[in-house]
């Protein structure tokens, strides 16, 4: 699209990573101004949830429905992340704790075996660096790892950040900047003969999470749900998590270990355990049993936690889609742009969705990959 004014004025609806990061490359590296939108506090939604893994290699083996680009994706913006939590920590003066130390997935059953070796043979068609190790040479890089494991894979793409800090570390480089403001509650967009608009604004970018599509528009003195102005917003689902995390105690992993679907994170002196899947959770209180049986898998990959104090448990809410691949781009009506739907890879999703959508706000050329992820795509495609 193009705007009257060499300096558009772009209002980000939702203040999660995907809101702040877009807003971020907007404003701080494209010159854009931005008004932010949260009816909360921002960056407290699933962003704060979250356990800041940088993981693209698990998307590697490529389910029957699951976006057939989202790997593609996920590779795209596990390149860009070295370069901006640099950038990010230089402008914040704050570190975001990105760490390199590639990732570990452990077999502690055959079932899991299977699935690990199906995701070597992935990588290695598509080229993609990765260890295949025996029992003895998992438990070298990562001693707390239980001696009951059968083997497993170093993921030299799968890397981690403290995603509390990386949210923290945005918010204060855009609440300092001049080229931002920050507005507390709903945007009151209003729509006349089927455009929609925000007084003063030359975009609207629609980034609130799963919550995304029951954004509010005004019409005719009625309010009614964005998803009027593109069904596939109606798509966004949700999914809840449950976590905790222990204090890092002697015997704690020093790197990402994942197994089935427990991962241990250590992040700021923790350990977070996590997650459950919980289709249409979304209530962000997470239950006692829940986290009890959680923290037990987490012991039984890495003993050594059985008697490490729980420091936090909490809930949150992914927003997810039909092919478990984030909307990014302009929506069926002219001037309405979405970043939403980003699932489990938000957090790894964050630096590629701001440039895929700052490239679609400011018209500059799209490429073909980031065409792939607009509303308009077709569900149900496989690799
Ligand atoms: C338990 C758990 C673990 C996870 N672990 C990882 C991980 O390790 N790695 C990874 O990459 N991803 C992970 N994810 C996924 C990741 O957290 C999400 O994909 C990502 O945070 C989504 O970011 P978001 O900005 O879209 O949403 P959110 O962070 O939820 O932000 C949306 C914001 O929009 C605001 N909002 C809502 N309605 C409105 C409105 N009408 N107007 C304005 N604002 C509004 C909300 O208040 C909120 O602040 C995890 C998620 C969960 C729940």
């Amino acid at each position: 699209m193009t705007f009257v004014s060499s300096r558009p004025r772009i209002a980000v609806l939702g203040a999660g990573i995907i809101g702040l990061s877009a807003a971020y490359e907007l404003a701080m590296r494209r010159g854009a101004r931005v008004t932010l939108h949260d009816v909360r506090a921002p960056g407290r939604g699933a962003s704060w949830a979250a356990a800041g893994m940088l993981a693209p290699a698990f998307e590697a083996a490529a389910e029957p429905g699951v976006h057939p680009q989202l790997f593609d994706l996920c590779l795209a913006s596990a390149a860009l992340w070295p370069a901006f939590a640099q950038d990010l920590s230089a402008r914040a003066g704050e570190p975001v704790g990105f760490d390199r130390t590639p990732s570990l997935a452990a077999a502690l059953d055959a079932r899991e075996m299977a699935r690990l070796s199906q995701i070597a043979g992935t990588l290695s068609s598509a080229g993609i660096d990765h260890l295949v190790l025996g029992a003895d040479a998992i438990c070298e890089l990562e001693p707390a790892i239980s001696r009951a494991v059968l083997g497993g894979l170093e993921l030299p793409t799968d890397l981690r950040v403290h995603n509390r800090r990386t949210v923290s570390a945005l918010l204060t480089v855009l609440r300092a900047s001049a080229n931002v403001d920050f507005v507390s509650g709903p945007a009151l967009l209003k729509s006349e003969a089927g455009r929609v608009s925000l007084d003063g604004h030359d975009a609207m970018l629609a980034a609130a999470g799963w919550e995304t599509s029951i954004i509010k528009v005004k019409e005719r003195g009625e309010l009614y749900s964005l998803t009027n102005w593109d069904a596939a917003l109606d798509d966004i689902d949700c999914h809840g998590g449950q976590m905790l995390s222990v204090a890092a105690t002697a015997g704690a992993p020093q790197r990402v270990v994942r197994s089935g679907h427990v991962y241990l994170v250590p992040r700021g002196g923790q350990v977070v355990i996590g997650a459950t899947v919980e289709p249409d959770r979304v209530i962000e209180v997470p239950e006692a049993g829940v986290i009890e049986a959680l923290r037990r898998e987490g012991v039984r990959l890495c003993p050594g936690l059985a008697n490490a104090p729980v420091a936090e448990s909490w809930a949150g809410v992914r927003p997810g889609t039909p092919d478990q691949a984030p909307f990014i781009g302009e929506t069926v009506t002219p001037g309405l742009f979405v970043a939403a739907g980003h699932y489990r890879n938000g957090i790894l999703l964050a630096p590629v969705t701001a440039q895929i959508i700052a490239d679609a706000l400011l018209g500059a050329p799209q490429g073909e990959l980031a065409a792939t992820f607009t509303t308009r795509r077709a569900y149900g495609a496989t690799a």
